[in-house]
């Protein structure tokens, strides 16, 4: 229920497809991922950011959500660690989390990966328009993790993201461009979403769910995406520094918080 719902294709941007063969084959991809988050919260480093061409300049798709994560891993009585660029660590400051430079990976009991590039067999790094994203990446820390034994978890939208490795044939096969974009890095466990951030929320629902305590009680989408957009962050889709998520009207992301909300409630109740 809401793995389809977080895969709503607003944007039409082709995910639907990718997440109907996906989810054949891996129904509980949600579940899973809740439960490796509920077996590992103690200490998790959540990376994130996404440089958008030709500006390079972050979106506002992926900090929101790990900031969902974070703020769910803090109310489990775990640590979060945030991995980031410099514009998402100024844009996240005044939500109190904590980030990290050079993180020492064999330290950390989880690592979750939230739309930020993950590198196309030929090692490079790629937009959804096929633009090369010439900026430091982070998916060295998931496959370094995943060569410690860490579990890692990847949350992504488009197909060119840390984690979307695990699903390389069907990004080739139905993403536009994604011959070339389609992500080597695998995750163990693969949150498939429209937009990342809703992967990200949907994580924190399924959590609440499975653990009975809701873990992300008051969630103000609305202004956490105005503070973002004023501190620097950009739409991701249309390149301009408005308070939007990848070109979709606000209102829209508001009824998908209030829908998962509702949700969790509702299976709480
Ligand atoms: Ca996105």
């Amino acid at each position: 229920m809401i793995a389809h719902l977080i895969n709503t294709d607003v944007g039409r941007r082709g995910v639907l497809r990718v997440y109907l063969d996906y989810r054949r084959d891996n129904p509980n991809f949600l579940n899973n991922s809740a439960k490796m988050l509920l077996d590992n919260y103690e200490r998790v480093l959540i990376i994130t950011g996404f440089p958008i061409p030709p500006s390079m300049r972050a979106e506002t798709d992926g900090p929101p959500g790990a900031l969902a994560v974070a703020k769910a891993i803090e109310a489990l009585g775990g640590k979060a660690e945030i991995l980031t660029y410099p514009e998402v660590r100024t844009a996240l400051e005044p939500f109190g989390l904590r980030f990290v430079e050079e993180p020492e990976l064999s330290g950390y009991s989880l690592v979750i990966a939230i739309e930020t590039p993950g590198r196309a067999p030929n090692g490079k790094y790629y937009s959804m328009g096929g633009l090369e994203i010439t900026r430091e990446t982070f998916d060295w820390a998931v496959l370094e993790a995943g060569e410690l034994g860490i579990p890692t978890i990847g949350i992504g939208d488009g197909g060119n993201e840390a984690g979307m490795g695990k699903i390389y044939d069907l990004v080739r096969r139905y993403v536009p461009r994604g011959e070339v974009i389609a992500s080597t890095v695998e995750t163990d466990e693969l949150i498939l979403s429209a937009v990342s951030n809703w992967g990200a929320y949907g994580l924190v629902a399924e959590a609440s769910i499975e653990s009975g305590r809701k873990l992300l009680p008051d969630w103000d989408e609305r202004t956490i995406v105005r503070i973002i957009s004023k501190l620097g962050l950009i739409d991701g889709v249309s390149g301009q520094n408005t308070a939007t998520v990848d070109g979709i009207s606000t209102g829209i992301h508001d009824r998908i918080v209030e829908l998962l909300n509702a949700l969790v409630d509702e299976a709480l109740r």
